[in-house]
């Protein structure tokens, strides 16, 4: 398969590269991006800002209606200077760089999966993405696909992220015209926004519809990781109708 420049194959599935702040290039690449946030991004970057999610989708996003095939997507926003920086950029580095987003991670490979409807098994395959002014790639420091996955912690983001493309890709139909509107906003509560949705999980019928056992019930009051697992299995039902939750007796 061919792929446009800058995509390239990875060799013997390893690639040099190295970026610090010693490189001329260092921090220019955090300007004007359109950087789509993942549900898994909001979760850690609202919680590295001590924000609730509502407030940190209104003062660091904009919303795109209709831009994951029909979903909405949110993108990061750039500041409005001369070079649209991120808002997290310093000229020390990133300020948020144990959270930061995993496009921001990953880059300079990428990342294509599929997963099987129902199964837990994901493939995937790498490839070196190869921006012009990016000059980590003259650096003569060694990686193979799976230590740069762990020296930059991107796990939890495919985790995440796998689960989350499984519903955005789904073959399924979302039904009468009328209700797309209602579906998108579900989800976009899942999604995106956890604190209104453990609002809605707590304080609607949700428990009582929905069989979700003791111990996670217990887990999901405080803990984000759990409740946006919670939150991707139920979206298949409001959308496509498929049970990702057992519904109660
Ligand atoms: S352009 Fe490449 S090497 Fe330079 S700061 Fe960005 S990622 Fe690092
Ligand atoms: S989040 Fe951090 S790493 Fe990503 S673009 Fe912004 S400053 Fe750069």
């Amino acid at each position: 398969m061919d792929h446009p420049e800058p995509f390239e194959y990875l060799e013997n599935n390893s690639f040099s590269f190295a970026c610090h702040p010693g490189l001329p290039c260092f921090t220019e690449c955090c300007r004007d991006l359109r950087l789509a946030l993942t549900p898994y991004d909001v979760l850690r970057l609202k919680n590295r800002l001590g924000l609730t999610s509502n407030d940190f989708l209104d003062q660091y996003t904009v919303i795109k209606p209709g831009e994951h095939n029909g979903f909405p997507a949110v993108l990061l926003s750039m500041l409005e200077n001369e070079h649209r920086t991120c808002p997290f950029v310093t000229p020390s580095g990133c300020r948020i760089y144990e959270d930061r987003p995993g496009a921001c991670r990953i880059y300079p490979i990428g990342r294509a999966s599929s997963r099987t409807q129902g199964q837990d098994k994901t493939r995937e395959f790498h490839f070196v993405v190869k921006e012009g002014h990016c000059l980590g790639f003259n650096e003569p420091r060694q990686w193979t696909v799976e230590n740069w996955s762990q020296d930059q912690g991107l796990r939890p983001y495919a985790f995440f992220n796998d689960r989350w493309t499984e519903i955005i890709t789904h073959k399924g139909s979302l039904g009468n015209e009328e209700m797309i509107p209602n579906k998108m906003q579900m989800f976009f509560m899942a999604s995106y926004n956890l604190d209104r949705f453990r609002q809605f999980v707590f304080e609607s019928t949700f428990l009582q519809r929905f069989d979700v056992p003791e111990e996670s019930i217990y887990k999901i009051k405080t803990d984000d990781e759990e409740l946006l697992k919670l939150a991707l299995q139920w979206l298949k039902f409001p959308l496509f109708g498929e049970k990702g939750i057992p519904l109660r007796q």
